[in-house]
């Protein structure tokens, strides 16, 4: 078991510079890059020395973050989202970052759910091939939102398993999970291989569909059963990532460093309940 942390947590005021040194500071193990502050960072700095970081740190990076909106896209649109492909597998070798997420669209219009299978696999398998030659892993994360055209994790693993490629996985996130009512009984009878990476977070007690980003909590300081998940993800026998994914503009404006320090004194309480003393 892996703890990691997600730019998006400080993201409004934080770099991927200070992210870097308070996450190794703290005792993470591993971080998840944005895209979008890695292209910010790049015109500071080399891809090298990011790599020349990386060997001399305990963290190490874990998955760029990410391809947003994937399915039902203009061709101009789709485009774009090639192109950041092709950047981060362009970088993976020289960072040894070998993962990038990506996630489906919102608002798509009437579709049912096989017609949303059929576009959203078509397209997973045409970012698949351009991935595979770079030996990096593709995982989709489903929206717990109910404009999200992939919105639940049954609905989610159903396509990554129609998919049927080594490189593509899974993301479960305990807020998407959570907000619209995904079924720990689909975990349970899920491939645990197929689940490349969970992300912490809580959020408010709000009725399911009503959850947004801006309401997302610290692990374990909000509405969601997380025990109950953890331990279907333990039973399963579940021992990867967990990667800390805030978005909560409160946050935003703490310290930095202390928002990182406090992240990792409450991802590390919850999951120590579930896998033995952290540290
Ligand atoms: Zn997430």
């Amino acid at each position: 078991m892996k703890i990691c942390y997600n730019e998006a947590t400080m993201m409004k005021h934080s770099c991927l510079e200070k992210d870097l040194e308070f996450c190794e500071k703290h005792g993470y193990d591993l971080i998840e890059i944005r895209i979008d502050m890695l292209k910010e960072y790049l015109t500071r700095h080399s891809a090298e020395d990011l790599a020349s970081f990386f060997a001399s740190s305990r963290l190490k990076p874990f998955a760029f973050n990410g391809l947003e909106c994937i399915n039902y896209r203009s061709e101009a649109d789709y485009m774009a989202i090639r192109q950041d492909l092709e950047l981060v597998c362009s970088l993976s070798k020289t960072l040894g970052c070998y993962m990038v997420t990506m996630d489906p669209t919102f608002d798509v219009g009437h579709h049912t759910i096989a017609e949303i299978r059929e576009e959203t696999c078509r397209v997973i398998h045409d970012l698949a091939e351009i991935a595979q030659p770079f030996g990096m892993q593709l995982a989709f994360e489903f929206i717990g939102h109910p404009q999200c055209c992939v919105n639940t994790f049954a609905q989610g693993y159903d396509i990554v398993r129609t998919v049927s490629r080594e490189n593509v996985g899974l993301v479960l996130d305990l807020f998407h999970f959570h907000a619209m009512g995904s079924d720990t009984a689909d975990i349970a009878a899920a491939d645990i291989s197929k689940i490349f990476m969970v992300h912490m977070n809580d959020v408010e007690d709000l009725p399911r569909g009503a959850c947004t980003d801006d309401d997302r909590l610290w692990p374990g300081d909000g509405a969601i059963d997380t025990d109950t998940i953890l331990t279907a993800l333990r039973l399963r026998g579940y021992d990867g990532v967990f990667s800390l994914e805030l978005f909560r503009p409160e946050y935003w404006e703490m310290d930095i460093e202390t928002a990182i320090r406090i992240g990792m004194e409450k991802t590390s309480a919850v999951l120590g309940r579930h896998y033995g003393q952290m540290g």
